[in-house]
């Protein structure tokens, strides 16, 4: 075995009762990653009884609040639980700056917090080696493209990157899409084998859903960033489809690789 998944969380931006926003551990005999630190995320991780410091880095998509907005809170829970070990925080390059003043700004301060961050910046299509048998490929989406598009002027220091990210586990390879715009952006690492795919699933329909398992075949498909709602109305058209290999990821639940 490779390593093992978790999903801390599975739920889309919408709040919803007893779930959480989707985000996931990424966990392996040399570390733990985990993938988004949206808002509640140190409850999130509570809900599974995992402690905050079992975390030896955090890799973020984009910085909507159900992806990011919950990083300061949980880097305090780190420090109240005497955190001696040094942090990773990945987050595209163009962020690194606002990632390291939200937390100064919130007072996590390194000379008081008692152990290192390293906000460290990734590029698409770079590798990122997180720990001896974990890495992670970034690609971006275009999730982000409409605030573009809405004005002339894009806001100076705002970056408009959303990722998704290939991590390779030893010999295994696990897509995670991210936040999506359209059916293509479901296809970003199409172009070599894919043993499972954590597909989102808010912004995207059944239909893109059934292409993507035809197109990217991968070994195991798992929604996430589901409402009740989505959920809904996906079932219902793959069970008209006949579809039998997706599956709904649920809060808590555990793959190994
Ligand atoms: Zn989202
Ligand atoms: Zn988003």
């Amino acid at each position: 075995m490779n390593g093992a998944l978790t999903f801390v969380g599975t739920a889309s931006a919408l709040v919803e009762p007893g779930r959480f926003h989707t985000s996931f551990l990424v966990e392996t005999r040399e570390g733990t990653l985990l993938v988004e630190a949206g808002d509640g995320a140190a409850r999130a991780l509570n809900r599974q009884g995992r402690a905050p410091n079992e975390i030896d880095a955090i890799a973020i998509s984009h910085h909507h609040a159900d992806h990011s907005g919950g990083l300061t809170a949980l880097v305090n829970q780190m420090s109240m639980a005497d955190r001696a070990t040094p942090l990773s925080v990945y987050t595209h390059e163009e962020d690194v700056g606002a990632v390291h003043d939200s937390l100064r700004r919130s007072y996590m301060l390194e000379e008081s917090l008692g152990f290192e961050i390293e906000v460290v910046g990734f590029r698409h299509d770079a590798l990122v080696r997180v720990f001896d048998g974990l890495s992670f490929t970034p690609r971006r989406s275009s999730h982000l493209d409409r605030y573009l598009r809405a004005t002339d002027e894009p806001h100076g220091d705002i970056s408009y990157h959303a990722a998704s990210f290939r991590f390779a586990l030893g010999d295994r390879n696990v897509v995670y899409t991210g936040d999506v715009a359209s059916r293509e952006d479901l296809l970003l690492f199409a172009d070599a084998p894919i043993d499972a795919m954590i597909c989102e699933a808010a912004h995207v329909g059944a239909a893109d859903i059934i292409a993507t398992l035809a197109e990217a075949r991968p070994g195991r498909l798992l929604l996430v960033h589901w409402s009740l709602a989505d959920r809904r109305e996906v079932l219902g058209r793959l069970l008209d489809e006949n579809v039998p290999a997706v599956e709904f990821a649920a809060d808590g639940q555990t793959i190994f690789l």
